[in-house]
């Protein structure tokens, strides 16, 4: 057990091998603490059970696992209701699906689930559970190196389960499906094929990859809710490497499918999303350092793979996906002032500084990481920075309570007012809170003669 585990040596053991020690060692101590919980659980309830999924397969690349994912042959929800007692954490139950998450009370969580079989009723749907065996729970996993496990009590500490040929899957950097209804069962396993074939570097087999265009073809993704897709998508710009899947879910047809046929992929993705990956660590950096809100990378992607769609129809699937309100704002806005913006920033001399303030007020971060990132350009960076850290912070010497207390009305008048005494502050014309006072009044009483 240790805090960071480095980088380890993969390892591809052989079914039943006694995986106690490797299972303690690449566990974090946090996941260590958790694992070490279930077992005594197991032990009181005398029921079976197991890491699986997803940690299992990056502790055997050698990666570190921060948490476990839980399942017992037997009902998980008094399973997670005992460990909650037992450890003084607490529970949530999602009764429809046999699963609860335990958090204990370091902060741990451990998702706890019935090992299930699943019936897929009706494509994209989800599915009816039954209560299973941990094989039949292993079967309805998306891929084969998603579907090992690791026993963890009532005995047999660490015996490695791998029942469906994972490892072997796993040591030959393949990404397979457990049947061939899989994509037309859930058809977010396509999005997540390509997301893990680009994470570990790997290749989807032949075999599902022609299931996976057979089901792209058939149109399965449109079964899917639009929320789930969002995960999915969301997911995929999360990705290190998401150019890649990025490409490979386009020559799969995936992104027409879903965002209909006038959508256009960017040219020179690769180039770009580098571009941005810098523009990120830039803002993250400045954010940081400066107490400034944080920006979201995936959005700053998502803002990259509509650059060169047209508006109405980046606002039409935006919106279709539910990538939020902001999305949309900084699409918008972006796609509307972004030429000017750009021209403004590139330009040797940018004018006054009350021009700058304005051409980015209220854009969003991840509007300006964008903007840094197409410009390619240090000015523009400076700009930005001039912009939130010395002009974004400053306080105007007028407000709206000044200006009605000097007799003028709330409305639109008043709003132009402020932003020109606003401006004349910042370009240094009006030098001191009493001079933006004694102007403000004498606009006043100009104005009501
Ligand atoms: P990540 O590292 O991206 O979190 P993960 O494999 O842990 O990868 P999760 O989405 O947390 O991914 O899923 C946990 C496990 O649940 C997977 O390893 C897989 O066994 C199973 N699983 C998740 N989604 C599906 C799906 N759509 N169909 C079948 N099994 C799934």
């Amino acid at each position: 057990m240790s805090d960071i585990p480095s980088a380890l040596e993969p390892l591809y053991p052989e079914p039943g091998a006694d995986l106690g020690s490797i299972l303690d060692e690449r566990l974090t101590s946090a996941a260590f603490d958790a694992a070490q919980a279930v077992v005594r659980c197991s032990r009181s309830l005398g029921i079976p059970s197991y890491a699986v999924g997803g940690p299992i397969r990056d502790m055997l690349l050698g990666r570190s696992v921060t948490d476990i994912d839980v399942v017992v042959e037997g009902d998980g929800i008094s399973f997670a209701g005992e460990l909650a007692a037992g450890e003084k954490g607490k529970m949530v139950e999602y009764a429809r699906f046999g699963t609860a998450l335990v958090v204990l009370p370091g902060g741990v969580k451990i998702d706890v689930a019935t090992a299930r079989e699943e019936r897929y009723v009706k494509p994209g749907a989800l599915p009816a559970v039954e209560p299973g065996s941990l094989d039949r729970d292993l079967l309805r996993r998306d891929f084969s190196i998603n579907a090992m496990a690791v026993r963890l009590g009532p005995d047999e500490y660490g015996r490695f389960v791998d029942t469906y040929g994972g490892i072997r899957d796993l040591e030959a950097g393949l990404i397979r499906v457990m049947h061939d209804g899989s994509f037309t069962d859930d058809p977010t396993r396509i999005l997540r094929a390509v997301r893990f074939e680009t994470r570990y570097g790997f290749s989807i087999e032949d075999r599902t990859y022609r299931l996976l265009e057979d089901a792209v073809r058939s149109a399965v993704l449109a079964e899917v809710s639009r929320q789930r897709l969002r995960e999915e998508i969301v997911a995929v710009l999360k990705e290190e490497e998401a150019h890649s899947a990025v490409s490979r879910l386009y020559e799969a047809g995936v992104w027409k499918d879903l965002f209909g046929s006038d959508y256009r992929l960017p040219k020179k993705l690769e180039e770009r999303f580098q571009s941005a990956d810098e523009a990120i660590v830039w803002y993250s950096e400045l954010a940081e350092e400066h107490g400034l809100t944080g920006a979201r990378p995936w959005l700053v992607r998502w803002l990259l793979l509509m650059s060169d769609t047209p508006l109405g129809t980046t606002e039409r699937i935006t919106s279709k996906f539910h990538l939020g309100k902001t999305a949309l704002k900084s699409i918008s806005e972006l796609k509307e002032r972004l030429e000017k913006v750009r021209r403004f920033l590139e330009t040797g001399d940018f004018g006054s500084k009350s021009t700058l303030y304005r051409m980015m007020e209220g854009l969003a971060p991840e509007t300006m990481i964008y903007t840094v990132a197409v410009s390619g350009r240090e000015d523009t960076l400076h700009r930005i920075e001039q912009f939130l850290l010395e002009l974004r912070p400053i306080e105007a010497w007028v407000n709206g309570n000044d200006l009605k207390v000097m007799g003028l009305p709330e409305g639109p008048l008043m709003g132009r007012l402020l932003a020109q005494l606003f401006d004349a502050q910042l370009d240094g014309i009006i030098r001191t809170r009493e001079e933006a006072h004694i102007e403000a009044r004498k606009i006043v009483n100009n104005r009501s003669r």
